[in-house]
């Protein structure tokens, strides 16, 4: 079935028009996504709107739609990760990770719950505690790289705190999405849950709803700062995931052969399209040679092509859009001079791939070390001494995450701690405890998710200041 409907008011909704979406290993169309009209977005948020007080209220109902909608999907794991495949590229094993992620999730949410306030008194006279209270309609704008996972950890939470739901998935990877729409049809009450699909616009028609209480979004900085404007005229309630620029610091003692696995992954997992990705590695001059080295014979020896393909290790970029900037950001470096080490020019062939690709002699100041170039490009740039190291880190609109690498744990969890971002890790990169809140410094975001920090976010706080 190549056309996959929208979900709105309980019902597989079809469109006037559909988008082809592309496969980014072959350019051939994997299916159509229906894309939703302005009243089409009025009606599935005024639908949300309507749900909201009888899901608020039967915290038993949550619980078990949950449970059921982990059940669904995974009755269907296999068709939905070879899906994700299709349309953004990552290699199946990959993919089934992702679908096992997302199961995890659901079943997570269905059991998980806040510990109540204690009261500030409770006595004989009257009661004063504060009580949580959902939200109402909670709009999720979520982007390709990673469609179902990004788009579980919004809606789950919210959906659990008692929020009634309208998501909206990248125009790149609708169809993952809407295909879970499919399978939560006749799990969820008409209404709690709604899935469109379209490009910016109708994110923008969702982001400027009058009724919606909530925007969560995972994104670029630019539609995030959109959003933003946009939630300030009505003071909508928001969470925003933004880019990374993320730096790897090695130390002088660190042992490079092994490190060079774990650093290759946190750079290159995704063909580089993670927002925590490692972007820019600054190791010190004693030892940037060989760890350059060690990572380029990494890189040659990659499996680099479909991801149905059994043994493949990186997909292709997502799309056309990303694999013309890398291969300009390459370029211009290029030209100021740096070396590449390995890689450095797209693959022919009808995909969208580029090998992992190794640049040296470059400067902190280049283009490619400054912007977040989203794809498996990593830049070695030499420190002498560890302030400069952490200086240079620091030096970034981005705070996402960051990385120290070192033989001594002590000295890499100190400096660790010096790195202005909200993810820091030591002699690894990308690992993401369940419990923790996840969120950036600086552009790199707004509030958590993950958590119960994160889970707090789809509700407000309400005092109850009662007198006998
Ligand atoms: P990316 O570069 O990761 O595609 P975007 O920020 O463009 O980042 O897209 C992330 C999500 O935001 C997608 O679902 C996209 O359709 C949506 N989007 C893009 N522009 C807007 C906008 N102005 N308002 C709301 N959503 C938008």
């Amino acid at each position: 079935m190549s056309q996959y409907d929208l979900l709105i008011n309980g019902k597989l909704t079809t469109a006037d028009e559909y988008d082809a979406v592309i496969n980014p290993a072959t350019g051939e169309t994997v299916g159509h996504a229906a894309r939703a009209s302005a009243a089409q977005v009025d009606l599935a948020v005024t639908s949300a709107k309507k749900a909201f007080p009888d899901w608020a209220s039967d915290a038993a109902l949550r619980s078990a739609t949950l449970q059921r909608a982990a059940d669904a999907v995974q009755a269907q794991s296999e068709e939905l990760a070879r899906l994700i495949t299709l349309e953004q590229g990552r290699p199946l094993r990959d993919t089934r990770g992702e679908v096992a992620g997302a199961i995890g999730i659901l079943r997570h949410y269905a059991n998980f719950e806040l510990p109540p306030f204690v009261p500030f008194k409770s006595d004989d006279s009257g009661l004063v505690v504060v009580e949580r209270k959902p939200l109402g309609v909670v709009a999720a704008i979520t982007p390709w790289n990673v469609p179902i996972i990004l788009l579980l950890l919004k809606i789950i939470p919210a959906l659990k705190a008692g929020n009634t739901v309208v998501a909206k998935p990248s125009e790149y990877t609708p169809l993952s999405t809407l295909l879970l729409g499919r399978l939560f049809a006749g799990i969820f009450p008409a209404g709690v849950l709604n899935i469109l699909a379209g490009a910016g616009q109708v994110g923008s028609l969702l982001a400027k709803h009058s009724q919606v209480n909530k925007i969560t979004f995972t994104g670029s900085v630019a539609t995030g700062k959109s959003i933003y404007g946009q939630a300030s005229l009505d003071l909508k309630r928001i969470t925003l995931e933004l880019g990374g620029n993320d730096p790897a610091i090695v130390l002088a003692d660190a042992d490079v052969e092994k490190i060079v696995e774990p650093l290759f992954w946190g750079a290159f997992w995704n063909t580089g399209q993670i927002c925590f990705a490692i972007k820019r590695v600054y190791a010190h001059k004693s030892i940037a040679k060989r760890l350059a080295e060690a990572l380029a014979k990494r890189a040659a020896a990659t499996k680099v092509g479909n991801g149905l393909d059994e043994g493949v290790e990186l997909g292709p970029l997502n799309n056309q859009a990303q694999l013309l900037k890398i291969e300009q950001l390459v370029k211009n470096a290029k030209i100021q001079g740096a070396t590449i080490l390995q890689g450095g020019s797209r693959i022919d062939g009808p995909g969208y791939f580029y090998p992992p690709t190794i640049v040296t002699d470059i400067s902190h100041s280049s283009a490619l070390v400054q912007e977040e170039q989203f794809g498996p490009v990593l830049p070695i740039v030499e420190f002498e001494d560890e302030a400069e190291a952490i200086q240079l880190a620091n030096d970034s609109q981005f705070g996402l995450g960051g990385s120290v690498w070192s033989g001594d744990y002590e000295r890499g969890l100190a400096l660790a701690r010096q790195l202005d971002v909200g993810l820091a890790w030591v002699n690894q990169h990308g690992d993401i405890h369940p419990a923790a809140p996840k969120g950036g410094f600086k552009e790199s975001g707004l509030g958590y998710e993950g958590g119960a920090k994160g889970f707090e976010e789809f509700y407000q706080l309400q005092v109850i200041n009662a007198k006998k």
